[in-house]
């Protein structure tokens, strides 16, 4: 199994009796022009805490969180350097309106695959669900309307799966979702075992001494069914709320 890093939301950043500012730059997407608007920073002695890029076609948006407190000039002369770059179509700062904090104005909506999303604390979200807890028919279900609509949204049609390597693969959606880290260890269509680690259903589990990722059968269920076209059924074998290493699933179809 793989190491794992963390990939931050990009929204906010806090450093005690630094000079923070955020930068928008709408620039052609192709390659080098990161590189370019980075050096610019470097240049003068500004450090990037924070980068994202949107690419939504052949413009694209870069984002930077920055820390400007050792720079060698104010920051508007600084960023008004990208207004002399060819590829840049237009570019926005703002500076620290606190001192110490600031949170993104300019990124805003988050997306995933183009689509607006909300951002919940995992904390959140298990609080929430757990007012469902003895109603594991509603959480099965709402995993099932998730499982399939993720399937229909993000797997290409006509995609065969023949190695449980594969089907990992579709299920990775999970993982970049922030669901947990899938891998399918068996695979065939009459029986497959799904591991997810750091499924984060295991602490509604450990919350309410539960051992049963329902919500989680639930959306393997739906997503394996929209992917076949087949009915399947999805039980967890254990689960990492009893202590085990990870949560594992057992799919199986007619
Ligand atoms: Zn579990």
């Amino acid at each position: 199994m793989s190491q794992l890093y963390s990939r931050e939301m990009f929204s906010h950043y806090i450093a005690r009796n630094r000079k923070l500012a955020e930068v928008v730059v709408i620039a052609e997407n192709k390659p080098g022009v990161l590189a370019v608007l980075a050096n610019v920073l470097s240049e003068h002695g500004i450090n990037i805490v924070s980068c994202s890029t949107t690419p939504t076609g052949p413009v694209g948006s870069i984002f930077f969180l920055v820390d400007y407190t050792e720079a060698d000039k104010p920051l508007s002369e600084v960023i008004s350097t990208y207004g002399k770059l060819g590829f840049v179509k237009e570019y926005h700062y703002r500076e620290q309106v606190l001192p110490s904090i600031i949170f993104t104005n300019y990124a805003f909506p988050p997306t995933l695959a183009n689509r607006r999303v909300i951002v919940i604390e995992v904390e959140k979200f298990i609080k929430l669900l757990s007012e469902f807890v003895d109603r594991t028919d509603y959480l099965k279900q709402l995993g099932r309307y998730m499982g399939e609509y993720d399937c229909s949204m993000y797997v290409p049609e006509g995609v065969e799966v023949k190695k449980p390597s594969e089907l990992s693969e579709l299920l990775r959606v999970l993982q970049v979702k922030g669901f947990g880290v899938p891998e399918v260890v068996e695979f065939s269509v009459e029986r497959s075992k799904i591991v997810i680690r750091e499924l984060f259903e295991k602490e509604l589990g450990e919350a309410k001494e539960r051992d049963h990722c329902v919500f989680t059968c639930g959306y393997l269920e739906g997503f394996l069914s929209k992917l076949f076209g087949r009915e399947f059924r999805v039980e967890e074998e254990y689960c990492a709320s009893v202590g085990k290493p990870h949560c594992c699933f057992i799919a199986t179809s007619r």
